[in-house]
């Protein structure tokens, strides 16, 4: 099932979200974010981008890995994840995002990561990662949290960025009320 993403001015976008349990259809969910972010052609997906309020996301680097050919492919899904240590180094890594589409900026995240996490068969694992795996960790990380990337831009940055986060945001709204419009013809 392909879902809706959920753009930029959504309240679940900044919800608490509970902890994934074995009685979650894991394997479902995680075939349907995968789904999704195929065919949106991002390379990371929450699933409160999806509207499910669940601490998991994937990763597929697929689709950036045509254009840069020194990236390795990674794919998978994480359940439950935890960031246990970060590197004080950090590196700027231009950012985008399927909730936030039109908008990339220079973000500011550690260059290495330790983390935890659970596989879809609910077993722990624990694992180092950097560069780019660190990097798209800590963007999809961060949505379980209710933060995203443009949070952590400058204040400076983020006033230039108002007219079209306002656009984003202002389309969600007609898109919302013509659906509401069209279920009460
Ligand atoms: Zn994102």
């Amino acid at each position: 099932m392909i879902f809706l993403i959920l753009k930029y001015g959504s309240p679940i976008l900044r919800k608490q979200l509970g902890k994934v349990t074995e009685e979650d259809n894991a394997i479902q969910l995680s075939g349907n974010l995968f789904e999704t972010l195929k065919k949106e052609g991002g390379i990371g997906l929450a699933a409160p981008q999806a509207g499910v309020l669940k601490r998991a996301f994937v990763i597929d680097t697929s689709s950036m890995i045509e254009d840069i050919k020194e990236f390795e492919k990674f794919e998978q899904f994480f359940l439950n994840p935890e960031i246990l240590w970060k590197s004080p180094d950090e590196i700027y890594f231009q950012e985008g995002c399927l909730s936030i589409p039109g908008i990339y900026e220079d973000v500011l995240r550690a260059d290495k990561i330790t983390v935890s996490y659970f596989d879809i068969n609910f077993n722990r694992i624990e694992e180092e990662f950097d560069g780019l795996k660190a990097w798209i960790f800590q963007h999809e990380y961060d949505h379980l949290e209710g933060i995203l990337f443009i949070d952590r831009l400058s204040h400076l940055k983020r006033k230039l960025l108002t007219r079209k986060l306002n656009k984003i945001k202002n389309l969600k709204t007609k898109q919302h009320g013509s659906k509401t419009s069209n279920s009460k013809n």
